[in-house]
């Protein structure tokens, strides 16, 4: 499962950045982008998935 951001969701808590670091870093707008979809475990991920409060965590 690869992880996505709606970048027109996201408001750039930092929230997933905060829950799963090595697969989430805030950009130069702000927005959170992917890094490496697989930088934590799928637990962790799915974690930032389901804190992100906006929804705009996707797995594909
Ligand atoms: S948790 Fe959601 S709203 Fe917050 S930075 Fe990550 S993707 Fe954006």
């Amino acid at each position: 499962m690869i992880p996505k951001v709606d970048s027109e969701k996201c408001i750039g808590c930092g929230a997933c950045v905060a829950i799963a670091g090595n697969t989430f870093k805030l950009n130069a707008e702000g927005k959170s982008e992917v890094v490496n979809p697989t930088g934590d475990t799928p637990e962790v991920i799915q974690q930032a998935v389901e804190g992100c409060p906006v929804g705009a965590i996707t797995l594909e």
